[in-house]
């Protein structure tokens, strides 16, 4: 088969915009996406609203109209949704890359239904299939999520929140507005500083007040079929518990940068190496973008400052094709 200019591996909001600043450019290109179309916001909280404002999270130029100044998930998936099919951006949906091989000259990239060749290869791939572990006795029980959804599955049920930023907040307000009883668990002394400002006060008031239980420079222990079990400074605490929800953020899929062949820093934040000015990696032709480049500092890069990754990409491999 003959080989494409370039194939995308993402189809999230940055996968997108690179798709169609290659197509502006006339380049050959492919999106492969192992989910459906921008499969992680998706995944969010059903009920969740973005911090950016729509005109952030719009990619090439194009209006993300919006009544309210802050869109909410169903209206981000509608945008993106039109921008690739308005436009008819060549995205193949369900189609998980599995690996990337040289053969000097070319890219070969292997999915589960096939392979495809390329000169160039743009990793998007985001941070949110892996959660950070907490890695605690119990944390395999059914009850234990790293995926919040819908509050009403926790009407009336006794509700633990490991976590004190933006997911977690939300997650615990929602919970206790449908009639569930949250205690939070946070590792600091204090709700994390990115909460979204007109959030922060909300939570800061229930925990005041008392609506909402939370114990500070506080970790879970261990969780139990009707128990949780709490590390904090007086000791050990053991309260009754239906569910957890763990809102430890993230991370990248660091081995399959690694099998990429892509140098991650030796420290704890595993920076991928790349050039800030063309995105390239240390492999040659491969390049990253969107918030996959933060490494563990997952929420250095979001949509607002790394669309315009795509452009300097695809400026960057017009001089080459
Ligand atoms: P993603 O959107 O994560 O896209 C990566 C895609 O790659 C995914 O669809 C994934 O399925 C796919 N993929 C991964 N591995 C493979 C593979 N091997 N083969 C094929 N496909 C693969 N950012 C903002 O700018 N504003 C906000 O308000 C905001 N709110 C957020 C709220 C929540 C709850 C979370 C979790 C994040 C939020 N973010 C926000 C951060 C946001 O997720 C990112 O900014 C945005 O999704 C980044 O886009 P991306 O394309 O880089 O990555």
């Amino acid at each position: 088969d003959a080989a494409y200019d370039v194939i995308i591996i993402g189809g999230g909001p940055i996968g997108i915009a690179c798709a169609l600043n290659a197509q502006r450019a006339g380049l050959s290109y492919l999106v492969l996406e192992k989910g459906c179309l921008t499969n992680s916001l998706y995944n969010y909280p059903l009920y969740m609203t973005f911090f950016s404002t729509s005109e952030r999270l719009e990619v090439g130029n194009i209006p993300f109209v919006c009544i309210n100044p802050k869109p909410n998930r169903p209206e981000a998936l509608e945008y993106y949704r039109r921008v690739t099919t308005s436009n008819h951006l060549n995205v193949r949906l369900f189609e998980e890359v599995k690996e990337i091989k040289s053969n000097g000259k070319e890219y070969t990239i292997h999915t589960q239904d096939g392979l495809y060749h390329a000169r160039h290869v743009i990793i998007a791939t985001g941070f949110y299939d892996i959660p950070n572990m907490l890695n605690i006795p119990g944390e395999q029980l059914p009850k234990v999520t790293h995926y919040y959804k819908d509050p009403h599955f926790y009407a009336t049920r006794r509700v633990l929140v490991v976590g004190a930023n933006n997911s977690a907040v939300d997650a615990a307000l929602e919970t206790y507005r449908r009639g569930a009883d949250v205690t939070m668990v946070i590792r600091e002394e204090s709700i994390g500083k990115r909460v979204k400002y007109w959030v922060k006060p909300d939570i800061e008031n229930r925990i005041k007040e008392g609506s909402i239980k939370a114990y500070f420079h506080s970790s879970l222990a261990e969780v139990r079929e009707k128990e949780a079990v709490i590390n904090t400074p007086e000791g050990l605490v053991t309260i009754p518990n239906d569910f957890v929800i763990a809102m430890t953020g993230y991370q990248p899929n660091f081995s399959f940068l690694e099998k990429t062949g892509i140098a991650l820093s030796d420290d704890a934040k595993k920076y991928p190496a790349y050039n800030p000015i063309t995105m390239e990696t240390n492999m040659p032709r491969i390049y990253l973008a969107g918030v996959v480049c933060g490494g563990m500092d997952t929420h250095v890069w979001f949509i607002e400052n790394s669309r315009e990754h795509a452009d300097k990409i695809i400026q960057h491999i017009k001089t080459r094709v």
